[in-house]
């Protein structure tokens, strides 16, 4: 995401580290570049002016001048600004504090994501523990219903049935009784897209919006288009006056104009971005996280999210327990190592680790190959219950018999024990800094 402006942002800032002292001039000729870098990254004309002066105000005051680590201190001035362009500090929530069922409606032009993104969000608002319904009141092109139909299906969510050529506010309407009886608390309206903007489409709308009156008027936005999508934001804002934007395409190669821009010139927030086809890659947005990302500090918060929701909690909850009762054992190493594997795509992981490139060796080595951790549960399986709970009772001749149990040798059966004391090192020390502790040590 956004690398060619996280590179060239990085470069600037490269040349400013090099310096002890930084004069005005310095850091005037580091915005000049952070402003040619901005622009060819289709961020909005005037966007980046206020932008830089915002930065200059506060970078070329005393503070910054006088400060020890003044490139640090300028970096941090500009991470400020990126968080605050993007809206930093404003409620992005959804808002569905209504009668049920509530109505969200998505609009966009054809091909930005919106029918993808209704599945996406019915997905993440059935985690939350509600119950949505998907509603197709795109009636013109029959691939857009079938498209809802099929992503219902797979979802195991519901699709209110309607056909081509029937009226969109009809459907919404009888979708909206259909919930009521049916016990929905929520509508995600698909509407229909166009190549361009019309204004029979945006009639329509119109007509749907001051029927269902949605709590929330989603406009879905292709982060690839740049300007483009701001530009239309806007239009669909002035005829229907938007309550958010879905950024969706945020995982291909987009310059990062759009996302840049797009808060500061309709002044609506960005409340999800679309991170891939998949129906789980659906992220909240968050401001000051995209903005570390941007400059290539990482995103450890949304790296420790995304661990978390793939770490079964039952299990993360039994463990704790077990932790807390017997200590790190055998057992708890096993289950450790296996919910590393379960992390998922260690490269969408690493990406938001701060400084990657070296980083991403420690953690490729922390996940084991298949046939690694295979041979590690058939070595832990043949322990007897004793012998997992302490390992210091493992003498020569157990470890030759655990060795042919599994299979494997007495140099594997030692180089586990080595890795595992290591391990249980680790986690004592963790245990010691407690949870508070352990935020600080990722934060920084
Ligand atoms: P609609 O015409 O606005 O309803 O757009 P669709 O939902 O049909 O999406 C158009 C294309 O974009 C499809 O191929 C989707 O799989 C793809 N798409 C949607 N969201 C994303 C995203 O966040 N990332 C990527 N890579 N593709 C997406």
């Amino acid at each position: 995401m956004f690398d060619s402006l996280s590179e060239k942002l990085d470069g600037v800032f490269q040349k400013l580290r090099g310096k002890g002292h930084l004069t005005e001039d310095n850091v005037k000729e580091a915005l000049r570049e952070v402003r040619l870098v901005l622009l060819e990254a289709d961020v909005n004309f005037k966007v980046v002016k206020d932008f830089v002066a915002a930065v200059r105000e506060r970078a070329v005051g005393q503070e910054v001048l006088k400060s020890l680590t003044p490139a640090q201190q300028v970096i941090k001035i500009v991470r400020d600004e990126l968080a605050m362009l993007m809206g930093e500090g404003s409620d992005n929530a959804l808002d569905l504090a209504a009668r049920p069922p509530v109505p969200i409606m998505l609009c966009g032009l054809q091909g930005s994501g919106k029918t993808t993104t209704c599945g996406k969000l019915a997905l993440q608002l059935r985690r939350e523990k509600r119950n949505p319904l998907l509603v197709p009141a795109d009636v013109y092109r029959p691939a857009a219903i079938d498209q809802l139909k099929t992503l219902g299906r797979q979802l195991g969510i519901e699709v209110f049935d309607s056909q081509v050529g029937q009226d969109p506010v009809e459907i919404c309407e009888a979708a909206r009784r259909y919930g009521e009886l049916n016990g929905f608390d929520t509508l995600i309206l698909d509407t229909a897209g166009r190549l361009h903007i019309d204004d029979k489409l945006m009639a329509e709308l119109e007509r749907i919006k001051t029927s269902l009156a949605p709590r929330e008027i989603l406009f879905v936005a292709d982060a690839m288009t740049g300007q483009d999508a701001v530009n239309v934001a806007q239009s669909f804002d002035e005829r229907l006056g938007v309550t958010g934007v879905v950024l969706t395409k945020l995982d291909g190669d987009a310059r990062g104009g759009a996302a840049l821009s797009v808060r500061a010139v309709t002044g609506k927030p960005i409340k999800f971005v679309g991170m891939g086809e998949k129906l789980d890659a659906l992220e909240v947005f968050h401001p000051d996280r995209m903005a570390q990302r941007i400059l290539g500090m990482g995103d450890v918060l949304s790296l420790i999210e995304k661990a978390e929701a793939a770490i079964d909690k039952d299990t993360a909850a039994d463990m704790e327990k077990r932790l807390r009762k017997e200590g790190f054992t055998l057992d708890s190493f096993l289950e450790q190592m296996q919910s590393i594997k379960k992390m998922g795509s260690m490269e969408s992981i690493l990406k938001m680790i701060p400084g990657a490139g070296k980083q991403m060796k420690q953690l490729k080595d922390m996940q084991l190959p298949d046939k690694e951790l295979k041979k590690i549960e058939a070595i832990i399986r043949s322990m007897t219950a004793r012998e997992r709970r302490d390992h210091r009772i493992l003498n020569g001749s157990r470890r030759m018999r655990i060795a042919k149990g599994s299979g494997t040798t007495v140099h594997d059966v030692n180089v586990l024990i080595k890795r595992f004391t290591e391990a249980q090192k680790m986690m004592k020390k963790m245990q010691k800094l407690g949870p508070k502790g352990m935020k600080k040590m990722m934060r920084g």
